[in-house]
C-alpha cells in the first residue's frame, strides 16, 4: 500500500485542518489532549457534544455510505482524517460504539426499517449506544451467555444480567445478545436484540473502577419488553451477527492511536531528566521507542490487509502489540518516577484547571492513569491469552484449542 498523498488526498486533509481549525474552539478547545480511552469520564457530556459537532461537519461515519449520511471515504481518506485528528491533540473520542459497531452492523445485517429508524440518529450523534455482551459466566467464553428473551405476543422479554457495560449509563440503546431458544447451547440459539435503554425493568450499576471513574456498569434486565422487531438476523442466529459486530471493532483509527501513543510517550519524557536516570531505564525507555516504530509498521500491515478485504489474524497481532505496549509503557512510567507515583492521593496538576472549566478533576496524575487504566486493554477486546490463540491457529496454523468440553 502506497501511503504518500495524491493532490485529491492533500485536499481533504486541508478539509479536516480548517474544520479542526474553526471548531476545537471554546469549550472543546479546553478538552484538547483530554479524554480517550479510561478519560471519558472526565466530562462524558461534553465528549458526546463533541461527537454532535463532529457531526455538524460531517466528520462521524466517514466511512458510512453516502445514502446513510456517511462520505463513503477511502480507507486512506480515514486513515488521514484520523491521523490529522491526533495530530491537532484533538479530544479523545468517547467510545461511541453506535458508530463503530451498532451502526456498521445494522447496515450489513439490519432491515431497510431498522435502517431508516436507527442510522441517522447514529449519524447525527444524537443516540448512544452500549455493547450488551459479557456476563458473569461469559466473557471470553461469550457462547455462555444465560440472558434470555423469550418471544410474548408481540414482544421480547428479557431476564438477565451483563456486566462490564460501558458507558451504559450515557447511553439510549443496548445491543444485547441473548439465549432465545431456551433448550440450546452454546453458540446456537442465541439472538441480537436491540434495546432501548429506556425500558422499563432495566436497572444499571455502576462498577468504580481502579482509576476512580465509573465508565462500565452491571446491567439488569428483569422482564424488559421491547417490539419484536428489534431483532438483527433470524432468531437464534444471533452469533454471526455478534461476531461480525466484533470485526468492526478497530479499523483505519489504528494508525492514529499509535500517534497519540507518541505524543503521549514524548510528553511524559519532556517532564523527565532522562540523563539522571539509571542506565537499565534509559534502555527500556529507548527499546519502548523502537517498538512504537514497529507498532507504526505493524499498523500499516493491518491497514494493508485491510485495503485487501476484511483482516484476520492480523487484527489479532495489532491488538495484542499495542495493548501490551501500552501497559509495560504505564509501568515503564512508574519506574521512571520512583515509589511516590504509585501514591494515589496527590491531586492532579491540572486539577484546578479543570474544575475551573467545569469539569471534573481527578485524583490521579496523567501517568497514573495510564499505569492504572493500561491494565485494561489486555482484557477488553479479547484478552491477550484469546488473541495469541487466534494468532497461533490462524496465522501460523497450530493445531485448534482444545475446548475440553
Ligand atoms: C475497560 C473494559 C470495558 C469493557 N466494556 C465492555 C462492554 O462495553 N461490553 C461488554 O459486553 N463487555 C465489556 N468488557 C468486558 C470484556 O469483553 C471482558 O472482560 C473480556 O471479554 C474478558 O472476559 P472476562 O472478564 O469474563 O474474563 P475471563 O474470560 O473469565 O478470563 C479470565 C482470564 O482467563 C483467561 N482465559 C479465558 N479463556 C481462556 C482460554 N480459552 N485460553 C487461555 N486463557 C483464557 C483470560 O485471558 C483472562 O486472563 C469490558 C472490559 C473492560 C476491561
Amino acid at each position: 500500500m502506497d501511503f504518500s498523498l495524491t493532490s485529491a488526498e492533500k485536499d481533504f486533509k486541508d478539509e479536516v485542518e480548517t474544520w479542526l481549525n474553526e471548531n476545537l474552539t471554546g469549550e472543546f478547545g479546553d478538552l484538547k489532549g483530554k479524554g480517550g480511552t479510561g478519560r471519558n469520564d472526565i466530562a462524558p457530556e461534553l465528549l458526546m457534544a463533541w461527537e454532535a459537532k463532529l457531526a455538524e461537519g460531517g466528520w462521524l461515519g466517514i466511512n458510512y455510505p453516502t445514502e446513510w449520511g456517511g462520505r463513503n471515504c477511502t480507507l486512506f481518506e480515514q486513515v488521514i482524517f484520523y491521523m490529522t485528528y491526533v495530530e491537532f491533540k484533538a479530544p479523545g473520542r468517547i467510545p461511541n460504539m453506535g458508530l463503530t459497531l451498532a451502526g456498521p452492523t445494522i447496515v450489513d445485517y439490519g432491515t431497510q426499517e431498522q435502517k431508516k429508524r436507527f442510522l441517522p440518529s447514529i449519524l447525527n450523534g444524537t443516540e448512544f449506544w452500549c455493547q450488551g455482551y459479557s456476563e458473569p459466566d461469559a466473557g471470553s467464553d461469550l457462547a455462555n451467555i444465560r440472558t434470555r428473551a423469550e418471544l410474548t405476543g408481540d414482544s421480547w422479554v428479557i431476564n438477565g444480567q451483563k456486566i462490564w457495560t460501558s458507558l451504559a449509563q450515557f447511553s439510549d440503546w443496548c445491543f444485547v445478545v441473548c439465549r432465545t431458544d431456551s433448550d440450546s447451547a452454546r453458540h446456537s440459539g442465541l439472538s441480537y436484540l436491540l434495546v432501548p435503554m429506556s425500558a422499563e425493568g432495566i436497572e444499571i450499576r455502576p462498577i468504580i473502577q481502579i482509576t476512580g471513574g465509573d465508565e462500565f456498569n452491571e446491567v439488569f434486565f428483569n422482564d424488559v419488553r421491547i417490539d419484536k422487531e428489534l431483532i438483527v438476523g433470524e432468531p437464534g442466529h444471533g452469533w454471526a451477527v455478534a461476531m461480525a459486530t466484533l470485526g468492526y471493532e478497530r479499523g483505519a483509527s489504528t494508525l492514529g492511536q499509535q500517534l497519540s501513543f507518541r505524543q503521549e510517550f514524548e510528553d511524559f519524557l519532556a517532564e523527565v531528566d532522562i540523563s539522571a536516570l539509571p542506565p537499565k531505564i534509559r534502555q527500556d525507555l529507548a527499546q519502548a521507542y523502537e517498538q512504537l516504530e514497529i507498532m507504526r509498521f505493524n499498523n500499516m500491515r493491518i491497514l494493508s490487509a485491510m485495503a485487501d478485504g476484511v483482516p484476520g489474524a492480523e487484527a489479532s497481532i495489532a491488538k495484542l502489540y499495542w495493548s501490551e505496549w501500552h501497559k509495560n509503557l504505564g509501568e515503564l512510567m512508574m519506574s521512571v518516577l520512583g515509589a511516590e507515583a504509585l501514591a494515589t492521593d496527590n491531586i492532579a496538576e491540572n486539577g484546578e484547571e479543570l474544575e475551573k472549566n467545569g469539569l471534573k478533576s481527578t485524583i490521579l496524575s496523567k501517568w497514573q492513569e495510564t499505569f492504572l487504566y493500561s491494565r485494561a486493554h489486555t482484557i477488553y477486546a479479547g484478552t491477550s491469552e484469546i488473541q495469541r490463540t487466534i494468532i497461533g491457529e490462524k496465522a501460523l496454523g497450530l493445531p485448534r484449542e482444545s475446548k475440553g468440553k
